[in-house]
């Protein structure tokens, strides 16, 4: 990239791509020397209120695994992805925080957290960035975008027109309206020529009308989760399943919920011991019944599983609680096998996008370019994170995604 004179730049929305982007531009322009203004414009009265709800408030702010391909994210064409993860990838990203002075430490599954365990500790650190390097904020609904002669007029509510060369929209999805997400940017984006795939939430907790669910309420337990629709898999996810009463949460269920919104019918099989396989299973439950040949069903499970659960197996298998252990025959023995590893539910969609943690659909990929995320449509336009048709799992990828994008897209502003 050859550095140019752009002379100014304006961020639409203020979250973690945002203000990723305008602290990326401002450092590509002062290292080539390029004097530029970059104003990030934001709705809310803060910047980066969604920041500090990540991750609990702990901010899961990446995970070592974003770069393995891009089995991690999501949308029409994922692979879209890769480019920009690659280029600032997990390592970069930590470097960049470190710079700027945010210790991280690595947690199970590759995520990463700030060693303060404070999501406040990243907003703080990036708003120190941009101070420093003379980034302007400021409070402003961007309600248009319009071509000029040259560049760009960007209309904020109130009336007031700003002019710019350059304007990167990271203005986010619809999920959690209460910290900023509205879905404005697709309007903006569409008026300037793209395409918007289906929105829908995702990282959101999957609903059952199945009378089950109502019996496991506030039960957790490790397990796995199967979503399949006419017998075609969707996705599969092991982990600790969370049960609601109206249904499944915990990161497996969110991590498969973007798969349910797009299905009409479909179901989950839950598998309650994951570790084991059939057989196992069988020849463990062979062995109990030998050693508590004195319980009767309604007890056989106690130890093994939560006891609300063993009951549900029992009845679920069609086998009398009242039942001997001593008197299972092999066809009950196999049912609750069964029971246990293919706990069959049907799921009636997800919870929306006010509980929802991203979008998934957005501005169409193909019309952006991969590298810089400038427009293909329109030169000087840039979009970035979650506004575009990329979501990833739980587990920090949904922040590197934005950290990632957002960087592609400051740097390409500043030096195109
Ligand atoms: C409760 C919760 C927990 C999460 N935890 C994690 C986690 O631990 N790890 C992880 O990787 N991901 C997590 N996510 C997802 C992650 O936070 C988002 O994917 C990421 O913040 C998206 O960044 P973004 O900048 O693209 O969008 P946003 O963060 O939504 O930022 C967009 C900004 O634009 C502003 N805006 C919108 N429209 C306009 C407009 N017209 N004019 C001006 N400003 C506008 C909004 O107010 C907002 O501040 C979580 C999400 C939620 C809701």
């Amino acid at each position: 990239m050859n550095a140019c004179m752009a002379k100014n730049i304006i961020v639409a929305g203020g979250g973690a791509a945002g203000l990723m982007a305008a602290i990326a531009a401002a450092i590509a322009a002062a290292d080539v020397g390029a004097p530029e203004t970059i104003t990030v414009l934001e709705k809310m009265e803060r910047v980066g209120k969604k920041i500090l709800a990540t991750g609990n408030g702990r901010c899961n702010l990446s995970n070592w695994n974003a770069c393995a391909g891009h089995t991690h994210y999501h949308g029409e064409a994922p692979e879209f992805a890769e480019r920009a993860l690659n280029a600032f990838n997990p390592e970069k990203t930590l470097a960049f925080f470190q710079r700027w002075g945010l210790m991280c430490k690595t947690e199970d599954d590759g995520r990463i957290y700030p060693m303060c365990n404070q999501a406040s500790a990243v907003l703080d650190i990036l708003r120190g960035a941009l101070d420093h390097l003379g980034v302007h904020v400021r409070k402003a609904d961007v309600s248009d975008i319009s071509i000029q002669k040259k560049g760009f007029a960007v209309s904020i509510h109130g009336g007031e027109r700003l002019a710019c060369d350059k304007v990167i929209v990271a203005t986010g999805g619809r999920a959690a309206p209460a910290l900023g997400g509205s879905g404005g940017g697709y309007a903006l984006m569409e008026k300037m020529g793209h395409s918007i795939t289906p929105v829908y939430p995702a990282l959101v907790q999957l609903r059952s009308d199945s009378p089950w669910m109502k019996r496991l309420k506030g039960i957790r337990a490790r397990g796995g989760i199967t979503l399949q629709s006419s017998g075609r898999v969707l996705i599969e996810r092991v982990g600790e399943l969370q049960f609601t009463g109206y249904g499944v949460s915990g990161i497996p269920a969110l991590d498969a919920s973007g798969f349910a919104s797009n299905q009409k019918t479909c179901e989950a099989l839950l598998d309650f011991a994951p570790d084991m396989t059939p057989e196992d299973l069988n020849q463990c439950l062979a062995s109990r019944a030998k050693a508590l040949s004195h319980v009767s069903m309604d007890r056989f499970f106690i130890g093994f599983f939560h006891r609300l659960m063993g009951e549900m197996f029992v009845k679920y298998a069609g086998v009398p609680l009242t039942l001997p252990a001593a008197d299972l025959s092999s066809e009950q023995m196999s049912a609750l096998v069964s029971a246990i590893k293919c706990f069959t539910v049907p799921i009636a969609g997800t919870n929306g996008f006010s509980e929802a943690q991203v979008t998934g659909g957005g501005v169409r990929v193909q019309e952006m370019n991969p590298s810089t995320m400038e427009s293909k449509k329109q030169k000087g336009l840039y979009a970035a994170g979650e506004l575009l048709d990329i979501y990833g799992d739980c587990g920090g990828y949904n922040l590197q995604w934005a950290w990632s994008s957002g960087y592609a897209a400051g740097v390409s502003a500043a030096l195109d």
